[in-house]
Parts: C-alpha cells; sequence; structure tokens
C-alpha cells in the first residue's frame, strides 16, 4: 500500500502545505497589486481632473482637446486612447441622468451629481461603455468661489485589467510546476530523511533470538532516528541478557535435577544387581527417598519461581503473628544446629504483625535461618531476632559463619548462584533457597538487606510491612 508509507504522507502533506502556501501568497500578492494599480490610477484621475477644473473654472473658454490629451499623458505617463472627458454646467439645470452637452457616454449619476453641488469628487466604476469597465471622476467645477458645474474624467481600465489577467496567468503557469518540483523534492527529502528506518528495519529482520547481540545501526549524529537505533540497541541489549540468564536458568535447572537423578537411577541399580537382605534394601531405600525428597524440593521451588515470575503465585492474605512463626521455624531447625555444634539463639519480645501467607512467609524464615546454621561451622552461633522499625516487621538472622564476598552479595539472590566458599564446603544447597526467599518477601511488599564480610559471618534482615 503506497499510501500506508510514511514517505508517501510526508511527500503528500509537504505538497498540500506547499500548494497552500503557493495559493495564500500568490492571492495575497494578487490583491495588493490590484489595491496599488487601483489607487495609483486613481490619483493620476484625480491629478487630472484637478488641473482640468482650475483650467475650465479660472477661463472663459473651452478646453481644447489637445490640451486634455496633454493633461492626461502628465499624470497617467502614457497618450491613453481610451480616455473621457465631460463637462456639464450650469450646476442648477442638471438632472441626474443627463448627457453631456457634447453627445459624451457617460452619464451623470444622482449621487455624483449631489456630490458635486456639495463640493465634493466621486469616482465610480461603470461596465458596459467599452469592452473594458471605465473609472469615473466627477470632479466639481468652482468659479468666483461657487460651484458652477462640473467635469468628468474618465479612464480604462484595460491597461490594469490586463496587467492583473497576466499576474493571474503567470502564477496560473507557475503552479503545476512548482507543485512538481515541490512533490519531488518532498519525496527525495522524505526518502533521505527516512534511510535510516530502512536501514533498521533491514536489520531487525535479521535479529533473532540466536543474534540477539547484534546492533542495529544508528546514523552517530544524535537526531530522532540515531535516539531510536540507541533505544532499541539497549532494548536487543536487556533482551540479549534476558535470554542468557533463562539459557543459564535451563541449564543449572537440568543440571541440579541430573545429579539427584543419576544418584537414584544408580541407587536402584545397585538394589537390583543382586539379591539383598531387607536391611540392605531399606537402607537404599532410604536413600533414594531422600535424592527424591531432594528433586521435590527443587521442584517446587521452581516452580514457586516461576508462579512469582509470571505474578501467578497463590498468597493468602491473612494477618501473620512474625513471634510465633519464627518460634515454630526456629524449632523446627534447632536438630540441625544441635547436630552441627551451633548455637542457635533466639530474642524475640513482642508479637509482630503483617498481612502475609504463612506458608510461604515459613519457608522464607526457614531458608534464612537454614542457611545460617549451613554456613556456620560448628562452635559458631546463629541468632534470630524479631522487631520493628518505622513501618516494618524486621527479622534478623546474624550468623557467625563463613560470611559473603563482597562481590557475592547482590550475586548469592540469582538463582542457582552459589558462592564458591558455599560450593566447596560441599553442603545439600542448590543456590534457590535466597531467590526463593527475596521472590516471597517482594510479593509481601518488602526486602532482604544484607551485611556481611567474609569470613566473619553475615546478617540476612527481612522488612515485611507491617500490618496496620
Ligand atoms: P544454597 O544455600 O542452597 O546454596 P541459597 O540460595 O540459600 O542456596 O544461597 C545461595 C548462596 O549464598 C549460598 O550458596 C552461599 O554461597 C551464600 N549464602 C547464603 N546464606 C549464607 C550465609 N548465611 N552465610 C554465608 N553465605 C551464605
Amino acid at each position: 500500500m503506497p499510501w500506508r508509507s510514511i514517505r508517501a504522507r510526508l511527500t503528500l502533506w509537504y505538497t498540500s502545505l506547499f500548494t497552500l502556501s503557493f495559493l495564500a501568497l500568490g492571492g495575497a500578492g494578487y490583491g495588493l497589486l490590484s489595491y496599488t494599480l487601483s489607487q495609483e490610477s486613481d490619483a493620476a484621475l484625480r491629478g487630472v481632473a484637478q488641473t482640468l477644473a482650475e483650467r475650465e473654472g479660472g477661463r472663459a473658454d473651452s478646453l481644447i482637446p489637445g490640451e486634455i490629451d496633454e493633461i492626461f499623458r502628465q499624470f497617467f505617463g502614457f497618450s491613453p486612447l481610451e480616455r473621457y472627458f465631460e463637462r456639464f454646467s450650469p450646476l442648477d439645470r442638471l438632472r441626474p441622468g443627463a448627457s453631456p452637452p457634447g453627445g459624451g457616454k457617460i452619464p451623470l449619476s444622482q449621487e455624483a451629481l449631489k456630490n458635486a453641488s456639495r463640493g465634493l469628487p466621486t469616482f465610480e466604476t461603470l461596465k458596459g461603455l467599452a469592452p473594458y469597465p471605465v473609472r469615473v471622476l466627477t470632479w466639481p467645477v468652482v468659479r468666483g468661489g461657487r460651484v458652477s458645474g462640473l467635469i468628468q474624467v474618465g479612464m480604462s481600465r484595460e491597461n490594469l485589467e490586463k496587467t492583473r489577467g497576466g499576474f493571474l496567468l503567470i502564477m496560473g503557469g507557475m503552479l503545476p510546476v512548482a507543485l512538481l518540483l515541490a512533490g519531488g523534492g518532498g519525496w527525495v527529502l522524505a526518502r533521505k530523511a527516512l534511510k535510516p528506518v530502512d536501514r533498521m528495519t533491514e536489520t531487525a529482520r535479521k535479529i533473532s533470538a540466536e543474534h540477539l547481540d547484534r546492533q542495529v545501526q544508528g546514523s552517530g549524529t544524535g537526531d530522532e532516528l540515531d535516539r531510536l537505533a540507541r533505544t532499541l540497541n539497549e532494548m536487543l541489549g536487556r533482551l540479549n541478557l534476558a535470554f542468557q540468564e533463562i539459557r543459564q536458568f535451563s541449564a543449572d535447572a537440568s543440571h541440579e535435577l541430573q545429579t539427584p537423578l543419576t544418584v537414584l537411577k544408580g541407587e536402584i541399580e545397585v538394589g537390583l544387581r543382586a539379591p539383598r537382605k531387607p536391611e540392605e534394601y531399606q537402607a537404599i531405600l532410604r536413600s533414594a527417598l531422600e535424592e527424591t525428597d531432594r528433586i521435590a524440593r527443587l521442584v517446587e521451588g521452581l516452580l514457586l519461581l516461576s508462579r512469582s515470575d509470571a505474578g501467578v503465585l497463590r498468597m493468602d492474605r491473612r494477618p501473620v503473628d512474625l513471634k510465633t512463626l519464627a518460634e515454630e521455624v526456629i524449632a523446627a531447625v534447632r536438630p540441625l544446629a544441635e547436630s552441627r555444634s551451633v548455637n542457635l539463639q533466639a530474642d524475640s519480645t513482642e508479637p509482630v504483625q503483617v498481612m502475609g501467607d504463612p506458608d510461604h512467609l515459613r519457608r522464607l524464615f526457614l531458608n534464612l535461618v537454614d542457611n545460617g546454621i549451613k554456613y556456620t561451622p560448628g562452635g559458631g552461633s546463629v541468632e534470630v531476632s524479631l522487631y520493628k522499625e518505622e513501618r516494618w516487621a524486621c527479622l534478623r538472622v546474624k550468623d557467625s559463619g563463613i560470611g559473603v564476598a563482597a562481590e557475592d552479595q547482590e550475586k548469592i539472590f540469582r538463582r542457582f548462584y552459589r558462592a564458591d566458599r558455599a560450593r566447596s564446603q560441599g553442603g545439600s544447597g542448590s543456590g534457590l533457597g535466597l531467590a526463593i526467599a527475596k521472590s516471597i518477601a517482594e510479593a509481601h511488599g518488602g526486602r532482604i538487606q544484607l551485611e556481611s564480610a567474609e569470613g566473619q559471618g553475615s546478617v540476612f534482615t527481612v522488612l515485611l510491612p507491617l500490618s496496620s
């Protein structure tokens, strides 16, 4: 659809505006020309009438045609072919419509007669006298201090009409040429201006999920299209990053699932290889159950994260007392702390209530306290405290463990990220715990803060909005 293209529409707009401007300017020029020519012609006619009336009033004999022509020439600058001159007198015997005594053609109008009797001139344009309209000026003749008669001088408007006609002809002739030039120029300009868009479209067409690192080429001039190219490139950069994260995530998730599945498969194969005693089968099944649990936890965590990403995480919203919740969590992890010789302390005073989902919040606390115990060597301590600060409920888990290096502090909240020290320590972590905790805190309108230094323990603080 050619008219759908911006280039065609720009050209159309440009040409239309140009035509309008051309017509407006032409119209104004035509009006100004007509006005100036009429004014000049009227001024010349007035000069002729004044001179002739003065001579007529000051003399007893009549003016001769040669003398009249001379005066017309003096004011108009040329000898007019179509000039008119009539005299009427005496004034008191004149009637409107009277023909001049010399058999002239200009009739005397009532208004001209009335004005002349009051000593005033009258301009009129008469049609039908000649092929072109005639401009007539009726002028009073004053003799001895009073109006004795009147004279009429007239001039064909042929010159004026022809000049105006010529002007129109030139404008009319120029219009199509100007239109063609404007249309062609507009098209070329629009084409030049939109060339970068074509280039961008071409590059964008080639970009697919596999080639998100490609860049749209800008002009480098800093203009609107260059800014558009830059914005597109920034967007492509973000998309590329998101795609990389998704790829990394799938790879990590497969890897994390693969490990317990391989162990599970190995155990089952060992169990089937030869007949065994019931206690051996039980040991194998127990171990298989542990791996199955691990897989189930992983899948559950992944499900929670993807639901939270999609904004469809199911959440109860009811008043939850964090004090009770924290006590439950501490009771649940105490055996683990004892088994690792980690001193677990709880210090909560008053009930702290928030609106939220108790199951999700329990999971959040459990992840943090569990991490505290996991990443604290035997003999260390984990301290859980609950308090209110402004409009926030704060749950703080402070441990004296391995700590988090500054460069890892932001990364450990990413999915599947595990700091090197944590990895080297072994342990059963999958790297999803903190990502899940962060998702849950954010789903409740809260956040998690971390203060830590490598080798000096960590303080994780969950801030959740207090229910009002
Ligand atoms: P996981 O504990 O399963 O590895 P998490 O998401 O809970 O996964 O934690 C991610 C990483 O953050 C851990 O591997 C560890 O490197 C670091 N981390 C979390 N909690 C602590 C802590 N209390 N002390 C030191 N490092 C921690």
